[in-house]
Protein backbone atom coordinates (compact mmCIF):
# COMPACT_ATOMS: atom_id res chain seq x y z
CA UNK A 1 0.00 0.00 0.00
CA UNK A 2 2.96 2.34 0.74
CA UNK A 3 4.57 1.62 -2.60
CA UNK A 4 1.57 2.30 -4.95
CA UNK A 5 0.76 5.20 -2.96
CA UNK A 6 4.47 6.67 -3.45
CA UNK A 7 3.88 5.74 -6.95
CA UNK A 8 0.76 7.41 -7.63
CA UNK A 9 2.27 10.24 -5.38
CA UNK A 10 4.98 10.15 -8.07
CA UNK A 11 2.81 10.38 -10.89
CA UNK A 12 0.75 12.84 -9.65
CA UNK A 13 3.99 14.85 -8.88
CA UNK A 14 4.94 14.69 -12.80
CA UNK A 15 1.34 15.71 -13.65
CA UNK A 16 1.51 18.53 -11.93
CA UNK A 17 5.03 19.78 -13.52
CA UNK A 18 3.15 20.63 -17.11
CA UNK A 19 0.15 22.18 -15.04
CA UNK A 20 2.77 24.61 -13.33
CA UNK A 21 4.17 25.69 -16.54
CA UNK A 22 0.99 26.39 -18.11
CA UNK A 23 -0.47 28.23 -15.61
CA UNK A 24 2.94 30.50 -15.65
CA UNK A 25 2.43 31.13 -19.36
CA UNK A 26 -1.24 32.17 -18.79
CA UNK A 27 -0.40 34.28 -16.29
CA UNK A 28 2.02 36.14 -18.35
CA UNK A 29 -0.18 36.28 -21.20
CA UNK A 30 -2.73 37.48 -18.96
CA UNK A 31 -0.35 40.39 -17.33
CA UNK A 32 0.84 40.94 -20.80
CA UNK A 33 -2.69 41.52 -21.51
CA UNK A 34 -3.03 43.45 -18.74
CA UNK A 35 0.04 46.31 -19.50
CA UNK A 36 -0.82 46.84 -22.57
CA UNK A 37 -4.71 47.62 -21.48
CA UNK A 38 -2.63 50.46 -19.37
CA UNK A 39 -0.70 51.24 -22.02
CA UNK A 40 -3.84 52.04 -24.09
CA UNK A 41 -6.35 53.81 -21.31
CA UNK A 42 -2.88 56.19 -20.41
CA UNK A 43 -2.58 57.39 -24.27
CA UNK A 44 -6.39 58.11 -24.40
CA UNK A 45 -6.45 60.20 -21.08
CA UNK A 46 -3.05 61.83 -22.42
CA UNK A 47 -4.77 62.29 -25.19
CA UNK A 48 -8.60 63.98 -23.90
CA UNK A 49 -6.08 66.11 -21.29
CA UNK A 50 -3.88 67.51 -24.19
CA UNK A 51 -6.98 68.23 -26.34
CA UNK A 52 -8.96 70.45 -23.03
CA UNK A 53 -5.72 71.87 -22.43
CA UNK A 54 -5.18 73.26 -25.84
CA UNK A 55 -8.84 74.32 -26.51
CA UNK A 56 -8.43 76.74 -22.87
CA UNK A 57 -6.68 79.41 -24.78
CA UNK A 58 -8.88 79.28 -27.97
CA UNK A 59 -11.73 79.20 -26.10
CA UNK A 60 -10.01 81.81 -23.73
CA UNK A 61 -9.86 84.16 -26.85
CA UNK A 62 -13.31 83.80 -27.94
CA UNK A 63 -14.56 84.69 -24.08
CA UNK A 64 -12.59 87.97 -24.21
CA UNK A 65 -13.33 88.72 -27.73
CA UNK A 66 -17.36 88.25 -27.80
CA UNK A 67 -17.29 89.82 -24.17
CA UNK A 68 -15.55 92.91 -25.24
CA UNK A 69 -17.38 93.34 -28.42
CA UNK A 70 -20.18 93.28 -26.30
CA UNK A 71 -19.03 96.42 -24.36
CA UNK A 72 -18.07 98.24 -27.57
CA UNK A 73 -22.03 97.66 -28.73
CA UNK A 74 -22.96 98.88 -25.68
CA UNK A 75 -20.78 101.08 -23.67
CA UNK A 76 -21.75 98.92 -20.55
CA UNK A 77 -18.37 98.11 -18.29
CA UNK A 78 -18.53 94.40 -17.05
CA UNK A 79 -18.01 94.86 -13.15
CA UNK A 80 -15.63 91.93 -12.28
CA UNK A 81 -14.89 90.99 -15.45
CA UNK A 82 -11.86 88.50 -14.16
CA UNK A 83 -14.82 86.31 -12.82
CA UNK A 84 -17.26 87.15 -15.59
CA UNK A 85 -14.84 85.63 -18.17
CA UNK A 86 -13.45 82.92 -16.04
CA UNK A 87 -17.11 82.03 -15.49
CA UNK A 88 -17.49 82.14 -19.25
CA UNK A 89 -14.62 79.65 -20.60
CA UNK A 90 -16.34 77.65 -17.72
CA UNK A 91 -19.47 77.15 -19.59
CA UNK A 92 -17.34 76.86 -22.73
CA UNK A 93 -15.55 73.95 -21.31
CA UNK A 94 -18.28 72.37 -19.93
CA UNK A 95 -19.60 71.70 -23.25
CA UNK A 96 -16.36 70.43 -24.91
CA UNK A 97 -15.79 68.14 -21.95
CA UNK A 98 -19.70 66.85 -22.30
CA UNK A 99 -19.14 65.93 -26.18
CA UNK A 100 -15.35 64.02 -24.97
CA UNK A 101 -17.45 62.17 -22.67
CA UNK A 102 -20.19 61.12 -24.44
CA UNK A 103 -17.83 59.64 -26.99
CA UNK A 104 -15.52 58.07 -24.90
CA UNK A 105 -17.02 57.18 -21.31
CA UNK A 106 -13.82 59.23 -20.03
CA UNK A 107 -14.45 60.77 -17.10
CA UNK A 108 -12.73 64.54 -17.49
CA UNK A 109 -13.24 67.40 -15.20
CA UNK A 110 -11.87 70.79 -15.79
CA UNK A 111 -12.17 73.69 -13.87
CA UNK A 112 -10.99 76.91 -14.46
CA UNK A 113 -9.77 78.67 -11.45
CA UNK A 114 -8.85 82.26 -12.10
CA UNK A 115 -8.45 84.77 -15.05
CA UNK A 116 -6.15 87.29 -14.19
CA UNK A 117 -3.53 90.15 -16.06
CA UNK A 118 -0.24 88.82 -16.24
CA UNK A 119 3.30 90.23 -16.39
CA UNK A 120 2.88 90.96 -19.80
CA UNK A 121 -0.08 93.14 -20.76
CA UNK A 122 -0.75 92.17 -24.01
CA UNK A 123 -1.55 88.63 -22.46
CA UNK A 124 -3.69 87.43 -19.87
CA UNK A 125 -3.10 84.63 -17.41
CA UNK A 126 -5.44 81.60 -17.22
CA UNK A 127 -5.24 79.09 -14.55
CA UNK A 128 -7.06 75.61 -14.65
CA UNK A 129 -6.63 72.10 -13.05
CA UNK A 130 -7.99 69.21 -15.60
CA UNK A 131 -8.48 65.82 -14.43
CA UNK A 132 -9.11 62.44 -16.03
CA UNK A 133 -10.22 58.79 -15.19
CA UNK A 134 -10.78 56.13 -16.58
CA UNK A 135 -11.54 52.54 -14.66
CA UNK A 136 -8.28 52.50 -12.24
CA UNK A 137 -6.52 55.54 -13.53
CA UNK A 138 -6.58 59.17 -13.52
CA UNK A 139 -4.59 61.78 -14.53
CA UNK A 140 -4.66 65.38 -12.76
CA UNK A 141 -2.43 68.24 -13.76
CA UNK A 142 -2.59 72.24 -12.96
CA UNK A 143 -2.15 74.26 -16.20
CA UNK A 144 -1.16 78.00 -16.21
CA UNK A 145 -1.43 79.14 -19.32
CA UNK A 146 -0.84 82.87 -21.09
CA UNK A 147 -3.60 83.54 -23.64
CA UNK A 148 -2.42 86.47 -25.85
CA UNK A 149 -4.57 89.70 -26.35
CA UNK A 150 -3.40 91.11 -29.50
CA UNK A 151 -3.91 90.02 -32.95
CA UNK A 152 -3.44 86.75 -34.26
CA UNK A 153 -2.60 85.79 -37.89
CA UNK A 154 -4.48 83.51 -39.03
CA UNK A 155 -4.02 79.83 -37.77
CA UNK A 156 -5.74 76.49 -38.74
CA UNK A 157 -7.97 77.37 -35.88
CA UNK A 158 -8.95 81.07 -36.34
CA UNK A 159 -8.98 80.73 -39.72
CA UNK A 160 -11.72 78.21 -39.99
CA UNK A 161 -13.61 81.20 -38.30
CA UNK A 162 -12.94 84.24 -39.47
CA UNK A 163 -10.34 84.06 -42.60
CA UNK A 164 -9.02 87.25 -40.95
CA UNK A 165 -7.23 88.51 -38.45
CA UNK A 166 -8.85 88.21 -34.90
CA UNK A 167 -8.38 91.30 -33.37
CA UNK A 168 -9.64 92.53 -30.01
CA UNK A 169 -10.88 96.14 -29.69
CA UNK A 170 -9.93 98.42 -26.59
CA UNK A 171 -13.47 98.47 -24.87
CA UNK A 172 -11.79 101.59 -22.34
CA UNK A 173 -13.31 104.25 -24.91
CA UNK A 174 -16.64 103.38 -25.62
CA UNK A 175 -17.46 103.13 -22.03
CA UNK A 176 -16.05 106.32 -21.04
CA UNK A 177 -17.78 108.02 -24.18
CA UNK A 178 -20.79 106.54 -23.85
CA UNK A 179 -23.06 109.51 -23.16
CA UNK A 180 -20.96 111.90 -24.24
CA UNK A 181 -22.15 111.50 -28.22
CA UNK A 182 -21.51 108.59 -30.48
CA UNK A 183 -18.05 107.14 -31.63
CA UNK A 184 -17.18 105.78 -35.33
CA UNK A 185 -14.95 103.36 -36.21
CA UNK A 186 -13.79 103.39 -39.48
CA UNK A 187 -10.71 101.28 -40.89
CA UNK A 188 -9.26 100.17 -37.34
CA UNK A 189 -9.66 103.45 -35.62
CA UNK A 190 -12.11 105.16 -33.47
CA UNK A 191 -12.95 108.97 -34.52
CA UNK A 192 -14.25 110.33 -31.49
CA UNK A 193 -16.09 113.77 -33.89
CA UNK A 194 -17.17 115.82 -30.97
CA UNK A 195 -17.46 112.93 -28.15
CA UNK A 196 -14.35 113.43 -26.59
CA UNK A 197 -14.02 117.34 -26.57
CA UNK A 198 -17.22 117.54 -25.19
CA UNK A 199 -16.35 114.81 -22.27
CA UNK A 200 -13.36 117.10 -21.78
CA UNK A 201 -15.60 119.81 -21.62
CA UNK A 202 -18.33 118.67 -19.13
CA UNK A 203 -15.30 117.42 -16.90
CA UNK A 204 -14.22 120.59 -16.43
CA UNK A 205 -10.49 120.42 -18.49
CA UNK A 206 -9.25 123.03 -20.43
CA UNK A 207 -8.92 123.79 -24.07
CA UNK A 208 -10.56 119.87 -24.43
CA UNK A 209 -11.08 121.87 -28.12
CA UNK A 210 -8.24 120.40 -29.25
CA UNK A 211 -9.73 117.29 -28.79
CA UNK A 212 -12.88 117.95 -30.97
CA UNK A 213 -12.40 115.18 -34.15
CA UNK A 214 -9.72 113.31 -32.77
CA UNK A 215 -9.09 109.84 -32.86
CA UNK A 216 -7.09 106.79 -31.70
CA UNK A 217 -6.97 103.11 -32.58
CA UNK A 218 -9.58 100.72 -32.26
CA UNK A 219 -7.73 97.03 -31.79
CA UNK A 220 -5.03 96.24 -29.62
CA UNK A 221 -1.52 96.51 -31.60
CA UNK A 222 1.69 95.77 -29.56
CA UNK A 223 3.87 99.08 -30.71
CA UNK A 224 7.38 96.83 -32.67
CA UNK A 225 8.91 100.27 -32.22
CA UNK A 226 11.39 98.57 -29.14
CA UNK A 227 12.95 100.00 -27.10
CA UNK A 228 10.19 103.10 -27.13
CA UNK A 229 12.66 106.00 -26.60
CA UNK A 230 13.21 104.74 -30.55
CA UNK A 231 9.72 106.74 -31.58
CA UNK A 232 12.23 109.87 -31.07
CA UNK A 233 15.23 108.86 -33.03
CA UNK A 234 14.08 109.09 -36.70
CA UNK A 235 14.45 111.84 -38.81
CA UNK A 236 11.53 114.20 -38.59
CA UNK A 237 9.49 111.79 -35.76
CA UNK A 238 8.97 109.49 -38.31
CA UNK A 239 8.75 106.58 -36.14
CA UNK A 240 6.83 108.58 -33.91
CA UNK A 241 4.22 109.04 -37.05
CA UNK A 242 4.23 105.64 -37.95
CA UNK A 243 3.59 104.31 -34.44
CA UNK A 244 0.30 107.06 -34.19
CA UNK A 245 -0.98 105.96 -37.70
CA UNK A 246 -1.30 102.59 -36.50
CA UNK A 247 -2.35 102.99 -33.36
CA UNK A 248 0.12 100.62 -31.52
CA UNK A 249 -0.37 99.91 -27.60
CA UNK A 250 2.40 100.26 -25.18
CA UNK A 251 3.73 98.77 -22.02
CA UNK A 252 2.69 101.45 -19.14
CA UNK A 253 2.76 101.44 -15.40
CA UNK A 254 0.03 103.72 -15.53
CA UNK A 255 -2.35 103.06 -17.66
CA UNK A 256 -5.40 100.30 -17.05
CA UNK A 257 -4.63 96.55 -17.57
CA UNK A 258 -6.54 95.00 -20.26
CA UNK A 259 -9.45 93.37 -17.79
CA UNK A 260 -9.40 96.81 -16.11
CA UNK A 261 -10.14 98.48 -19.06
CA UNK A 262 -13.65 95.78 -19.23
CA UNK A 263 -14.29 97.51 -16.42
CA UNK A 264 -14.53 100.97 -17.55
CA UNK A 265 -11.00 102.01 -15.39
CA UNK A 266 -8.51 103.99 -17.30
CA UNK A 267 -5.75 103.40 -14.28
CA UNK A 268 -4.90 100.46 -12.14
CA UNK A 269 -2.57 98.76 -10.16
CA UNK A 270 -1.55 96.36 -12.48
CA UNK A 271 1.15 96.61 -15.13
CA UNK A 272 -1.13 97.88 -18.05
CA UNK A 273 -1.13 99.67 -21.63
CA UNK A 274 -1.55 102.73 -22.97
CA UNK A 275 -2.26 104.33 -26.51
CA UNK A 276 -1.84 107.81 -27.98
CA UNK A 277 -5.48 109.90 -28.41
CA UNK A 278 -4.45 112.02 -31.41
CA UNK A 279 -5.78 115.93 -31.72
CA UNK A 280 -7.13 116.51 -35.77
CA UNK A 281 -4.48 118.73 -37.51
CA UNK A 282 -5.23 122.34 -37.21
CA UNK A 283 -3.74 125.49 -38.41
CA UNK A 284 -4.02 126.79 -34.81
CA UNK A 285 -1.48 127.84 -32.57
CA UNK A 286 -1.61 126.22 -29.60
CA UNK A 287 1.82 124.83 -27.30
CA UNK A 288 0.29 123.39 -24.30
CA UNK A 289 -2.88 121.11 -24.11
CA UNK A 290 -4.25 118.20 -22.32
CA UNK A 291 -1.64 115.20 -22.84
CA UNK A 292 -2.48 112.79 -25.98
CA UNK A 293 -2.17 109.79 -23.95
CA UNK A 294 -5.13 107.50 -22.97
CA UNK A 295 -5.40 107.03 -19.28
CA UNK A 296 -4.26 110.94 -18.75
CA UNK A 297 -8.08 112.27 -21.05
CA UNK A 298 -9.54 109.24 -19.72
CA UNK A 299 -8.45 109.44 -15.81
CA UNK A 300 -11.47 109.91 -13.11
CA UNK A 301 -9.74 112.31 -11.22
CA UNK A 302 -9.59 115.96 -12.68
CA UNK A 303 -6.24 116.30 -11.17
CA UNK A 304 -5.03 113.31 -13.07
CA UNK A 305 -5.88 115.07 -16.69
CA UNK A 306 -2.80 117.06 -16.71
CA UNK A 307 -1.44 118.84 -19.77
CA UNK A 308 1.64 118.15 -22.52
CA UNK A 309 3.51 120.05 -24.62
CA UNK A 310 2.79 120.17 -28.40
CA UNK A 311 5.04 117.83 -30.93
CA UNK A 312 4.51 118.04 -34.20
CA UNK A 313 5.04 115.04 -35.89
CA UNK A 314 3.76 115.83 -39.10
CA UNK A 315 2.61 118.71 -41.13
CA UNK A 316 0.61 120.04 -44.53
CA UNK A 317 1.05 123.21 -46.24
CA UNK A 318 -1.35 124.88 -43.60
CA UNK A 319 -1.99 121.93 -41.14
CA UNK A 320 0.24 121.11 -38.11
CA UNK A 321 -0.44 117.70 -37.26
CA UNK A 322 0.64 117.43 -33.11
CA UNK A 323 0.35 115.35 -29.80
CA UNK A 324 0.73 116.77 -26.58
CA UNK A 325 3.06 114.87 -24.27
CA UNK A 326 4.73 115.80 -20.74
CA UNK A 327 7.99 115.58 -19.65
CA UNK A 328 7.46 111.69 -18.56
CA UNK A 329 5.70 110.91 -21.34
CA UNK A 330 8.82 112.23 -23.78
CA UNK A 331 11.22 110.75 -21.98
CA UNK A 332 9.41 107.60 -22.50
CA UNK A 333 10.09 107.95 -26.14
CA UNK A 334 12.62 109.38 -26.68
CA UNK A 335 11.19 112.42 -27.46
CA UNK A 336 13.18 115.04 -24.77
CA UNK A 337 15.43 116.25 -27.11
CA UNK A 338 13.59 117.14 -29.71
CA UNK A 339 12.25 120.94 -29.97
CA UNK A 340 8.91 120.98 -30.56
CA UNK A 341 7.32 124.05 -31.80
CA UNK A 342 6.79 126.99 -30.15
CA UNK A 343 3.75 129.75 -30.82
CA UNK A 344 6.50 131.59 -31.93
CA UNK A 345 7.55 129.30 -34.65
CA UNK A 346 4.19 128.32 -35.19
CA UNK A 347 2.69 131.90 -36.07
CA UNK A 348 5.90 132.36 -37.98
CA UNK A 349 4.63 129.33 -40.16
CA UNK A 350 1.11 130.39 -40.31
CA UNK A 351 2.42 134.25 -41.62
ZN1 LIG B 1 4.67 103.13 -30.46
ZN1 LIG C 1 -5.67 96.18 -13.96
Amino acid sequence: MDNKGFVMSGLAFLLIIPSIILLIVLVNMINLDDSSNIMMTTDTTFHISGDVERNIPILTRQTIKETTENVVQTGNPVSNSRGVIKNRIQTKINDLISEYQNNTGINIQCNILSVDSSSDPFEVEINSTISVQKDNISYNRNIIQKVPIIGLKPTKIFSEETHEYNEIPDPLPFIKCKNYGGLKVNMGRITYGSTLSNYLNKKGVKNYTMYENSSSGLYIKKCPFDPYISHGNSNKLQTLKNCIENGYYHESNDGACFLCRLEGKAICSHYGLETFIVPAGTNKSVSTAPCSIDHVLFNDDLNGIYNGEAVEYYSTFNLYFRIFLDNGHRTKYGISNIETFSENQISNKEN
